[in-house]
């Protein structure tokens, strides 16, 4: 059963892959990709690439990933997902950097995008649950992201890190990065909980030093949720990662009726 696997080949030959640690192109031999100067990535049966040569601390493990899809599929990115894919035109490629379990690029497939899709992440754990469908994923670092110069007109950046001129070293001259970064109330309701402070992001600094910004689009809501979706609220934020089983189900217990989305997407363009 390696029709996933295939797949993925089919998909790494269109999309045009280059070896992260020497930059030479890759052809396939049987199970795995070897570039000119032999190094080899070999094509998981689940459908993906690993193209870390040691794995990357777990830090955000399976449990986080699969909070998060189901918190995605209870509607509470709607407004999110809707704004960001405003900005995405039919046919183009898109490329979603810190995809984790790949919710975005699902959700742009399920729509009918006909462009390229793929998605990199440096958890394993989250590559493996994204790996099930239209997009290609990999496992990788997205300092050294394995793709070729001017391969997408899209990136995704979504409340992750960036290496902007990776970045632009991956995108079309006319390419565009979407970054979505957080507002001061974005998910407060968390943070009041672990009487924590508004998280102080310079992301948009970073972004302004590196791009131009084209546009900004706020949005804010606040989403009445059902009690039974606190723990997966709590569960999906690295907010969390630090907690206790025991301080984890404490907080469980008192769950917040509202969840605020308070987030910015930024279209900014190379230059
Ligand atoms: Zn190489």
């Amino acid at each position: 059963m390696h029709g996933r696997l295939e797949h993925a080949f089919s998909l790494s030959a269109s999309i045009g892959m280059i070896c992260p640690i020497c930059g030479s192109p890759y052809v396939r031999q049987e199970q795995s990709l070897v570039c000119q100067k032999g190094h080899t990535v070999n094509g998981n049966r689940k459908g993906y690439f690993n193209f870390l040569s040691r794995p990357a601390p777990d830090t955000y493990g399976k449990p986080l990933f699969e909070a998060r899809q189901r918190v995605f599929h209870a509607g509470l990115y709607d407004g999110v997902m809707s704004a960001v894919f405003d900005e995405i035109q039919n046919g183009e490629s898109v490329l979603d950097v810190g995809c984790g379990e790949g919710t975005y690029l699902h959700a742009l497939a399920d729509r009918g995008h006909n462009g390229k899709l793929a998605g990199v992440d440096i958890s394993r754990q989250g590559i493996e649950i994204a790996s099930t469908g239209e997009a290609l994923f990999c496992v990788a670092d997205m300092r050294h992201l394995p793709f070729a110069v001017h391969s997408f007109d899209t990136i995704l950046n979504i409340l992750s890190p960036a290496d902007y001129s990776e970045f632009q070293r991956v995108l079309k001259p006319s390419g565009k990065v979407i970054k979505v970064i957080p507002g001061p109330d974005y998910l407060k309701e968390v943070r009041e909980a672990r009487h924590l402070k508004g998280g102080d992001s310079q992301a948009d600094a970073r972004l302004k030093e590196k791009m131009h910004i084209h546009k900004t689009r706020h949005v804010y809501e606040v989403k009445a949720i059902d009690a039974g979706l606190w723990p997966d609220i709590l569960q999906m934020t690295p907010l969390n990662q630090d907690l206790t089983q025991e301080q984890f189900r404490d907080m469980a217990k008192t769950p917040a009726r509202t969840l605020t989305i308070d987030l910015m997407i930024l279209t900014a363009f190379p230059g």
